[in-house]
Protein backbone atom coordinates (compact mmCIF):
# COMPACT_ATOMS: atom_id res chain seq x y z
CA UNK A 1 0.00 0.00 0.00
CA UNK A 2 1.43 3.56 -0.51
CA UNK A 3 1.77 5.80 2.21
CA UNK A 4 -0.16 9.30 2.43
CA UNK A 5 0.86 12.25 1.72
CA UNK A 6 2.33 14.90 3.70
CA UNK A 7 0.25 17.94 3.81
CA UNK A 8 1.30 21.21 5.50
CA UNK A 9 -1.47 23.66 6.07
CA UNK A 10 0.05 26.86 7.28
CA UNK A 11 -1.99 30.42 7.49
CA UNK A 12 -1.18 33.67 9.56
CA UNK A 13 -4.26 34.03 12.42
CA UNK A 14 -7.59 35.01 10.11
CA UNK A 15 -6.72 32.97 6.99
CA UNK A 16 -9.32 30.69 8.23
CA UNK A 17 -7.33 27.28 8.39
CA UNK A 18 -9.59 25.62 10.66
CA UNK A 19 -12.76 25.69 8.86
CA UNK A 20 -10.81 25.17 5.28
CA UNK A 21 -9.44 22.12 6.67
CA UNK A 22 -12.78 21.12 8.42
CA UNK A 23 -13.89 20.71 4.62
CA UNK A 24 -10.92 18.53 3.75
CA UNK A 25 -11.57 16.38 6.56
CA UNK A 26 -15.11 16.30 6.54
CA UNK A 27 -14.77 14.32 3.05
CA UNK A 28 -13.22 11.27 5.02
CA UNK A 29 -9.90 11.58 2.94
CA UNK A 30 -7.40 13.50 5.35
CA UNK A 31 -6.38 13.24 8.91
CA UNK A 32 -6.35 16.03 10.91
CA UNK A 33 -2.81 15.75 13.42
CA UNK A 34 -3.66 17.10 16.52
CA UNK A 35 -1.00 18.99 18.09
CA UNK A 36 0.42 19.43 21.24
CA UNK A 37 0.87 22.79 22.74
CA UNK A 38 0.97 24.90 26.28
CA UNK A 39 -1.35 27.62 25.24
CA UNK A 40 -4.78 27.90 27.35
CA UNK A 41 -7.75 26.55 25.40
CA UNK A 42 -10.21 28.98 23.73
CA UNK A 43 -14.20 28.96 24.37
CA UNK A 44 -15.42 25.65 22.25
CA UNK A 45 -12.03 23.69 21.52
CA UNK A 46 -11.58 20.19 23.21
CA UNK A 47 -8.58 18.51 24.61
CA UNK A 48 -7.25 15.79 22.04
CA UNK A 49 -9.32 17.00 19.67
CA UNK A 50 -8.42 20.53 18.94
CA UNK A 51 -5.32 20.20 20.42
CA UNK A 52 -3.94 17.99 23.22
CA UNK A 53 -3.30 20.73 25.96
CA UNK A 54 -0.48 19.92 28.16
CA UNK A 55 1.61 21.79 30.48
CA UNK A 56 5.39 23.52 29.88
CA UNK A 57 6.92 20.71 31.95
CA UNK A 58 5.09 17.50 29.82
CA UNK A 59 5.92 19.41 26.60
CA UNK A 60 9.82 19.84 27.44
CA UNK A 61 10.02 16.00 28.66
CA UNK A 62 8.32 15.24 25.12
CA UNK A 63 10.92 16.92 23.45
CA UNK A 64 13.44 15.51 25.50
CA UNK A 65 12.58 11.74 24.50
CA UNK A 66 12.30 12.46 20.66
CA UNK A 67 8.18 12.16 20.78
CA UNK A 68 8.11 15.40 18.64
CA UNK A 69 8.14 15.31 15.00
CA UNK A 70 8.61 19.33 15.16
CA UNK A 71 8.04 21.88 17.57
CA UNK A 72 8.17 25.65 17.93
CA UNK A 73 7.58 28.46 20.32
CA UNK A 74 4.91 31.22 18.77
CA UNK A 75 3.54 34.27 20.55
CA UNK A 76 5.00 32.84 23.68
CA UNK A 77 3.41 28.92 23.26
CA UNK A 78 4.65 26.06 22.69
CA UNK A 79 3.45 24.05 19.45
CA UNK A 80 4.51 20.61 18.40
CA UNK A 81 3.43 17.62 16.22
CA UNK A 82 3.41 14.08 18.62
CA UNK A 83 5.72 11.57 15.87
CA UNK A 84 3.88 8.93 16.90
CA UNK A 85 0.23 9.51 15.95
CA UNK A 86 1.56 11.22 12.67
CA UNK A 87 3.59 8.64 11.11
CA UNK A 88 0.47 6.24 12.19
CA UNK A 89 -1.70 7.78 9.98
CA UNK A 90 0.53 7.83 7.09
CA UNK A 91 1.88 4.11 7.30
CA UNK A 92 -1.85 3.44 6.66
CA UNK A 93 -2.11 4.96 3.65
CA UNK A 94 -3.94 8.13 4.45
CA UNK A 95 -2.74 11.97 4.21
CA UNK A 96 -2.00 13.76 6.96
CA UNK A 97 -2.78 17.42 7.19
CA UNK A 98 0.04 19.39 9.93
CA UNK A 99 -1.97 22.87 10.58
CA UNK A 100 1.44 24.33 11.73
CA UNK A 101 3.39 27.46 11.07
CA UNK A 102 6.16 28.06 9.24
CA UNK A 103 9.45 27.10 11.65
CA UNK A 104 7.75 23.85 11.86
CA UNK A 105 6.74 23.27 8.19
CA UNK A 106 10.34 23.94 7.08
CA UNK A 107 11.56 21.59 10.20
CA UNK A 108 9.30 18.88 8.44
CA UNK A 109 10.74 19.97 4.47
CA UNK A 110 13.73 18.98 6.02
CA UNK A 111 13.24 15.72 7.51
CA UNK A 112 10.50 14.65 4.95
CA UNK A 113 11.48 16.25 1.40
CA UNK A 114 7.94 14.72 0.15
CA UNK A 115 5.51 16.59 2.07
CA UNK A 116 3.72 19.15 0.54
CA UNK A 117 3.33 22.49 1.78
CA UNK A 118 0.58 25.07 1.28
CA UNK A 119 0.45 28.36 2.65
CA UNK A 120 -3.14 29.63 3.13
CA UNK A 121 -3.64 33.11 2.73
CA UNK A 122 -6.71 35.92 2.94
CA UNK A 123 -6.78 38.15 -0.20
CA UNK A 124 -5.03 40.76 1.79
CA UNK A 125 -3.30 42.09 5.30
CA UNK A 126 -5.99 44.22 5.58
CA UNK A 127 -8.38 41.71 5.45
CA UNK A 128 -6.89 39.54 7.87
CA UNK A 129 -6.93 42.15 10.33
CA UNK A 130 -10.36 43.05 10.13
CA UNK A 131 -11.20 39.58 10.46
CA UNK A 132 -9.16 38.76 13.48
CA UNK A 133 -10.81 42.09 15.33
CA UNK A 134 -14.12 40.64 14.50
CA UNK A 135 -13.23 37.15 16.04
CA UNK A 136 -13.29 38.66 19.21
CA UNK A 137 -11.82 36.11 21.04
CA UNK A 138 -8.37 38.02 21.73
CA UNK A 139 -6.89 40.48 23.15
CA UNK A 140 -5.60 43.39 21.82
CA UNK A 141 -1.93 43.16 22.56
CA UNK A 142 -2.23 39.49 21.03
CA UNK A 143 -4.05 40.35 18.05
CA UNK A 144 -0.93 42.61 17.20
CA UNK A 145 1.48 40.14 17.87
CA UNK A 146 -0.77 37.53 15.73
CA UNK A 147 -0.69 40.64 13.21
CA UNK A 148 3.86 41.32 13.42
CA UNK A 149 4.40 37.76 12.94
CA UNK A 150 2.53 37.24 9.73
CA UNK A 151 5.23 39.90 8.15
CA UNK A 152 7.99 37.48 9.90
CA UNK A 153 6.32 34.22 8.40
CA UNK A 154 6.08 35.72 4.93
CA UNK A 155 9.01 36.16 4.87
CA UNK A 156 10.05 32.45 4.77
CA UNK A 157 7.12 31.88 2.03
CA UNK A 158 9.46 31.09 -0.44
CA UNK A 159 9.62 27.43 1.11
CA UNK A 160 6.74 26.74 0.31
CA UNK A 161 5.19 25.03 -2.72
CA UNK A 162 1.48 26.63 -3.21
CA UNK A 163 -0.14 29.52 -2.39
CA UNK A 164 -4.17 29.30 -2.03
CA UNK A 165 -6.18 32.33 -1.37
CA UNK A 166 -9.28 31.94 1.14
CA UNK A 167 -11.47 34.88 -0.11
CA UNK A 168 -14.62 36.06 2.18
CA UNK A 169 -17.42 33.14 2.21
CA UNK A 170 -15.25 31.09 -0.28
CA UNK A 171 -13.93 28.33 1.68
CA UNK A 172 -15.08 25.68 0.15
CA UNK A 173 -13.30 27.08 -3.18
CA UNK A 174 -10.10 27.42 -0.96
CA UNK A 175 -10.34 23.26 -0.09
CA UNK A 176 -11.51 22.53 -3.44
CA UNK A 177 -8.53 23.89 -4.80
CA UNK A 178 -6.09 22.49 -2.05
CA UNK A 179 -7.71 18.88 -2.94
CA UNK A 180 -6.58 19.70 -6.73
CA UNK A 181 -3.37 19.93 -5.67
CA UNK A 182 -2.93 17.20 -3.69
CA UNK A 183 -4.50 15.07 -6.99
CA UNK A 184 -1.97 16.68 -8.83
CA UNK A 185 0.60 15.59 -6.53
CA UNK A 186 -0.58 12.23 -6.64
CA UNK A 187 -0.58 11.90 -10.10
CA UNK A 188 3.05 13.34 -10.78
CA UNK A 189 5.38 10.98 -12.20
CA UNK A 190 7.86 11.81 -9.47
CA UNK A 191 5.23 9.95 -6.84
CA UNK A 192 4.74 7.32 -9.28
CA UNK A 193 8.35 5.97 -9.83
CA UNK A 194 7.40 2.39 -11.01
CA UNK A 195 4.93 3.59 -13.41
CA UNK A 196 5.80 1.59 -16.38
CA UNK A 197 6.22 -1.57 -14.35
CA UNK A 198 3.23 -1.52 -13.30
CA UNK A 199 1.70 -0.60 -16.33
CA UNK A 200 3.26 -3.88 -18.42
CA UNK A 201 2.63 -6.05 -15.01
CA UNK A 202 -0.05 -8.54 -16.01
P1 LIG B 1 -3.37 28.96 17.52
O1 LIG B 1 -2.90 29.40 18.87
O2 LIG B 1 -4.02 30.09 16.76
O3 LIG B 1 -4.23 27.73 17.57
O4 LIG B 1 -2.08 28.55 16.69
C1 LIG B 1 -1.02 29.44 16.53
C2 LIG B 1 -0.12 28.98 15.39
O5 LIG B 1 0.54 27.78 15.76
C3 LIG B 1 -0.86 28.71 14.09
O6 LIG B 1 -0.12 29.26 13.02
C4 LIG B 1 -0.87 27.21 14.03
O7 LIG B 1 -0.92 26.73 12.69
C5 LIG B 1 0.46 26.88 14.66
N1 LIG B 1 0.55 25.50 15.17
C6 LIG B 1 -0.44 24.73 15.67
N2 LIG B 1 0.03 23.52 15.99
C7 LIG B 1 1.34 23.52 15.67
C8 LIG B 1 2.39 22.53 15.74
O8 LIG B 1 2.19 21.39 16.16
N3 LIG B 1 3.61 22.91 15.33
C9 LIG B 1 3.89 24.14 14.83
N4 LIG B 1 5.13 24.38 14.43
N5 LIG B 1 2.94 25.09 14.74
C10 LIG B 1 1.68 24.78 15.15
Amino acid sequence: MSKGLMLIISGPAGSGKGTVNAHLIGSGDFVYSVSATTRMPRPGEVDGVNYHFITKEDFISRIENGDMLEYTEYCGNFYGTPKKEAIAVLESGKNLILEIEVDGANQIKEKYPDAVLIMLLPPSFKTQEQRLRGRGTESEDKVLARLERTREELADVSSYDYIVYNYDGKDTEAADRIRAIVDAEKSSIRRNPNVRDRYFED
